[in-house]
């Protein structure tokens, strides 16, 4: 999901990308790659869990609370049977905020409040776990949210283009988009072939997987194309939280 950015827009996001909240010198020996759903519409988990899993992966779903078991603009959404049943293959849950705001126009207070919903929400449903990674909604940062919610979670992926080599900003990760809108097989396989060269951390990100995606899903001969591209390279998959793990080993 997105909207179109405003000159403002354009402007607190380019100054939050040049204002690391969070370093950490990466300690990865190799290549790694996760594979990311945001909100996330119900065939991220029916049709890009079975996907992922045949590569051998686990992903991690950046789960907001509101969308659970909703039908918003011809999207279905998970629902809590899908969150139970994804926890249990070894999938990771991720917060994405509870009500999926554009979080820079929120206050704090607000988005405290907001998280621990989320938080309460998923407990909810699985009992104690720990939220270990967070996603912006729509990849709207400004340098006050980008600093809360990297004192709230382990890392945060952001969706600016670009793979989390050297000195990693676990504030706000590079991400490489899988939605239809944007890819080609030809900058998947030069990103991949740019976390091979310089043993970097690749967070592909999507929405919905069908065959009819939305703007910001793919179709599932994307998402394997991505899988088949960093297995065929030797590049391991694992959840944001396994991955952080081990780049901070
Ligand atoms: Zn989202």
């Amino acid at each position: 999901m997105g909207k179109p950015f405003t000159f403002r827009d354009r402007l607190v996001n380019w100054a939050s990308r040049r204002m690391p909240v969070k370093w950490a010198r990466s300690r990865l020996t190799g290549p790694v790659a996760s594979i990311t759903f945001d909100d996330f519409p119900r065939s991220a988990w029916t049709a890009g869990g079975p996907i992922v899993e045949r590569f051998g992966g686990r992903a991690t779903y950046f789960t907001a609370g509101r969308f659970c078991g909703i039908r918003e603009e011809g999207i279905d959404y998970y629902d809590a049977d899908d969150l139970r049943a994804l926890h249990a293959a070894g999938h990771e849950v991720g917060s994405h905020t509870y009500f999926h705001q554009h979080v820079p126009e929120v206050r704090s207070s607000e988005l405290l409040a907001d998280a621990r919903r989320n938080a309460d929400f998923v407990r909810g449903i699985l009992g104690e776990v720990e939220l270990s990674s967070f996603a912006f909604p729509f990849g709207d940062v400004s340098p006050r949210t980008k600093l809360l919610f990297s004192r709230l979670y382990p890392c945060c992926r952001g969706i600016r283009p670009g793979i989390n080599a050297g000195l990693l900003d676990l504030g706000q990760l590079w991400a490489v988009s899988l939605e239809v809108r944007h890819w080609t097989a030809e900058r998947i396989e030069q990103q991949v072939a740019e976390a091979k060269a310089r043993n970097g951390w690749i967070v592909f990100f999507t929405h919905d997987v069908s065959e009819t995606p939305a703007p910001y899903g793919s179709t599932p001969a994307i998402l394997e194309h991505a899988l088949r591209t960093v297995t065929e390279a030797g590049i391991e998959v694992l959840p944001v939280r396994d991955a952080l793990r081990r780049a901070t080993a």
